[in-house]
């Protein structure tokens, strides 16, 4: 039986395990598959408070990771595949395990969306990536396009000019949804240009990726541009369906929760992408973790007589 389970270990999961074990909880995190969460797919960061030179997101990860054990959180590499909120203590299933929960605190975060267009998947790895960090050494001296407007696409194509001869951005609007730092900086760098009110109808390649179909979306046009890699930033979709049916969510599936970050389920509590579609930071969603967890420590003080 834990006192505190923690699903997902991204800066909300592991803030949560760092704050619930310095109460001396003893939480235990199951990790997922990506310790450190989206945070380590990135190369730097450079809006963390505290690392003013900026610090690559797996490190941070990693010292996220070794200050909640330094206080006696454990981890479980392990998914969580079954829950069952009707009632406490809560029932986690895994692959290789069943977990009970006095409390539970889910930060499972976000995945990359997909353009879900034709070649997208049959060529994701062979061209197609949604991880420039992972993937952009690949494209030394080539040519790639990063497709999305926001934060995320500029900073990973800013990344991707140390290894490609030329990025374009290919962007469905005329303007950016990206901070005005991160413009001025892609927009001044001499290996991005812009393509603007155009989508990606169509992947092309035959077991490798070599161009993309492009559809303006204001004449309805259409052409091809070769590429040797096609990275895609097109925003997130919470890792709720675990818990559909069993908590109130948005219509985009957003876990809802109050101030206290409490769930529908009384002993329930959510922290970080999968209950926030509105700031989506490192310093948000660790703090939104931080706070789940004070409100999971406060929840079994006040049940402890049961
Ligand atoms: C390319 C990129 C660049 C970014 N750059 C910045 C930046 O510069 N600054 C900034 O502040 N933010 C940045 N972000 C956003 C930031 O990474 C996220 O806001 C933050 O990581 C969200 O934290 P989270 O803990 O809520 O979720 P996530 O980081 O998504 O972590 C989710 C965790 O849940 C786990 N998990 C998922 N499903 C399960 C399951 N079934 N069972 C158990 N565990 C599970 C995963 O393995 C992972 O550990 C960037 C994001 C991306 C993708």
């Amino acid at each position: 039986m834990e006192k505190v389970l923690i699903l997902g270990a991204g800066p909300a999961g592991l803030s949560a395990a760092l704050y619930a074990a310095r109460a001396e909880l003893s939480p235990l995190v199951l990790t997922g598959t990506e310790m450190g969460g989206q945070a380590s797919l990135t190369h730097t960061i450079e809006n963390y408070p505290g690392f003013p030179e900026g610090i690559a997101g797996a490190e941070l990860g990693e010292l996220f990771r070794q200050q909640a054990e330094r206080f006696g959180a454990r981890f479980e590499y392990d998914l969580a595949t079954a829950v069952d909120l009707s009632q406490r203590p809560f029932k986690v299933r895994t692959y290789s395990n069943e977990y009970l929960a006095e409390t539970l605190i889910i930060a499972t975060g976000a995945s990359p969306n997909h353009l879900n267009v034709p070649k997208e998947s049959e060529l994701t790895g062979r061209g197609v990536s949604y991880c420039a960090t992972c993937d952009g050494w690949f494209f030394k001296d080539k040519k790639v396009v990063v497709v999305g407007g926001g934060d995320s696409a500029l900073e990973e194509g800013l990344f991707l000019t140390r290894y490609a001869t030329d990025v374009t951005v290919i962007h469905r609007r005329d303007q950016l949804r990206a901070g005005a730092i991160l413009q001025k900086r892609a927009r001044e760098n001499p290996k991005i240009h812009f393509i603007w009110d155009t989508v990606v109808s169509e992947i092309l390649g035959n077991g490798v990726v070599n161009g993309v179909r492009l559809k303006n979306v204001k004449t309805g046009e259409t052409r091809d541009l070769e590429t040797d890699g096609v990275f895609i930033f097109i925003g997130h979709t919470p890792n709720t369906q675990l818990f559909q049916g069993q908590l109130d969510m948005t219509p985009q599936g957003y876990i809802v929760t109050d101030m206290q970050m409490r769930t529908s389920v009384e002993g329930v509590f959510a922290a970080g992408e999968v209950m926030d579609p509105h700031y989506r930071q490192v310093v948000t969603s660790a703090g939104m973790g931080a706070a789940a967890a004070i409100e999971a420590t406060r929840f079994l003080e006040a049940h402890s007589s049961e």
